[in-house]
């Protein structure tokens, strides 16, 4: 339960599917750490950064990028999940800078001021479908309940966004997260590690993508 929250005893918040789907806190941490460091070592940040966490559950990823964003918008289709988040989000300091949305992602669109306020980075850790990729030798994207490439041409086409991090099962099929980049695009995948335990990849879009190439063979 530390390895989800280090601040557990405090009172975290967690129905039972968010026991096997909260992106451990180091995890988190970093992804929010590295998302806020390449958005703004090309430009000087001029203005407050804004990230959208598309399917935020009970909050582990909101709250780590309320802690170096500025602005967390948090969705959830679900309602009691969007509570616990609200709920640790307050237990780690980071709700007032959060605005918790209970809404389907596909219609956010529809939700005016979402767009019009500019949303720098999606998130995304859409569902898995439960454990049962764990005894699959690869994961199709596209038979996860939520089609990756779907979510991909949403954020582009819909929300106006190309900074994208998707957060996938650590068997998920490459060449089909390498396709989404498109022709002459790129995508950088990140394996995360928490100990040695392999626990998911993350799949970074974008201006997300590390630009110093040297700096990037050096990190491997
Ligand atoms: P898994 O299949 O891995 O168990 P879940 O079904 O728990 O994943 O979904 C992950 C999270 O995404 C949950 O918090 C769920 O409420 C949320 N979610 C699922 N569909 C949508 C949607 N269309 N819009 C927003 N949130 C959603």
């Amino acid at each position: 339960r530390y390895q989800l929250f280090r601040r557990f005893d405090s009172g975290i918040l967690l129905d039972t599917e968010s026991w096997f789907s909260v992106t451990p806190e180091a995890v988190a941490a970093h992804v929010a750490a590295r998302c806020y460091h390449s958005l703004t070592s090309s430009h000087a940040k001029s203005r407050p950064l804004t990230v959208l966490d598309a399917f935020c559950g009970s909050g582990g990823n909101t709250i780590q990028f309320g802690q170096v964003f500025d602005h967390v918008l948090a969705v959830d289709i679900d309602f009691v999940k969007l509570q616990c988040a609200q709920f640790n989000s307050t237990l780690y300091g980071t709700s007032h800078k959060t605005s918790f949305i209970m809404q389907d992602f596909f219609q956010l669109h529809k939700m005016l001021d979402v767009v019009e306020r500019g949303i720098d980075l999606v998130f995304m850790s859409p569902p898995w479908g439960g454990v049962d990729y764990f005894h699959r030798r690869e994961t199709d994207l596209s038979e996860l309940p939520l089609d990756t490439f779907r979510l991909f041409l949403y954020c582009v086409q819909e929300l106006r966004c190309r900074n994208l991090v998707f957060f996938l099962p650590r068997n998920s099929n490459l060449e089909q997260v390498a396709y989404m980049a498109g022709v002459g695009g790129r995508v950088e995948i990140e394996q995360n590690f928490l100990g040695h335990k392999f626990v998911a990849i993350s799949a970074y879009f974008g201006e997300l993508v590390e630009k110093d190439e040297r700096k990037f063979a050096e990190k491997i």
